[in-house]
């Protein structure tokens, strides 16, 4: 038996990365999937490995409102319902604040913070109307704490712990739990930047992170996974941090 035998659960960002290997281990743990992304390609190939009749990739901006509609609608039309949304799609810009241009901090914040918005605004009545589900949001260790040279990526993962709590407020009532997760460094196309040398990104994790390596996606996936399903039915509002102890304080080991 499957942890999410009978869910259907919508997950932006699911063409690569983390959100790929939640669509992977939700699909395993008996989820339909539905995998939402701008990358057409990758998301189309993605859902035809994992079977029609367990996966559909839809096409979704997650920052335009009405292509979350269609989305939705898409969804519907495939599997009949939706109870569980994964708000993981989010873009990643290095620059220093005073150098950001008004354009790049205002993209980051329509696709990180608006994207989990709308993501939210659409999907709540969707899973209310299917008796209820879960939704998580994917926030970083960039939102708990400052980071220099990621101030408009960091103001937006802060401002998705604080949409976090306050949807888990207003939709308890609906039976939505709403959660996010914070991961530190993981191993995807978002933390490998063109041109990084990997062996000086092993280097730096190894000395700022406890546990001594960057995360893996999967990893992620299975507190995706766990925020999902039933173990965790007494949680919601919260925050979740997914780090390898990098946010528990300052080592001088
Ligand atoms: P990634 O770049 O591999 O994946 C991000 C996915 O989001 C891609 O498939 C991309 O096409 C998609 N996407 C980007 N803009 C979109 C849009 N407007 N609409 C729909 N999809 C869009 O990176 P990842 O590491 O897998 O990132 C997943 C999430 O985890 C992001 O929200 C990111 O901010 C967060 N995160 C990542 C790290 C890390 O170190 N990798 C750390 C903390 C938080």
């Amino acid at each position: 038996m499957g942890k999410l035998d009978g869910r259907v659960v919508l997950i932006t960002g699911a063409a690569r990365g983390q959100g790929e290997q939640e669509a992977r281990l939700f699909a395993a743990q008996g989820a339909n999937v539905v995998i939402a992304d701008v990358l057409d390609d990758e998301g189309g190939a993605l859902a035809k490995e994992l079977g029609e009749d367990v996966a559909r990739y839809v096409h979704l901006d997650v920052s335009q409102e009405a292509e979350w509609a269609a989305a939705v609608a898409a969804a519907t039309d495939a599997f009949g319902r939706i109870d569980g949304l994964v708000n993981n799609a989010g873009i990643l810009r290095f620059n220093e604040l005073v150098s950001t241009p008004l354009e790049e901090f205002q993209q980051i914040v329509q696709v990180n913070q608006v994207g989990v918005f709308l993501g939210i605004k659409t999907v709540a009545p969707e899973i209310e109307a299917a008796g209820g589900g879960t939704i998580v949001n994917t926030a970083s260790y960039a939102g708990l704490t400052g980071m220099t040279f990621v101030g408009a990526y960091a103001a937006t993962k802060h401002a998705i712990v604080g949409l976090t709590r306050v949807a888990a407020l207003e939709l308890a009532p609906k039976g939505i739990r709403v959660n996010a997760v914070c991961p530190g460094a993981v191993d995807t196309a978002m933390s490998n930047p063109d041109g990084a040398d990997p062996g000086a990104l092993d280097d730096l994790y190894r000395t700022l992170v406890p546990l001594g390596r960057v995360g893996r996606p999967e990893e992620v996936a299975r507190l995706a996974l766990f925020l999902t399903g039933e173990e965790s039915s007494y949680i919601t509002g919260q925050p979740f941090v997914i780090d390898g102890g990098w946010l528990a304080g300052v080592s001088i080991l």
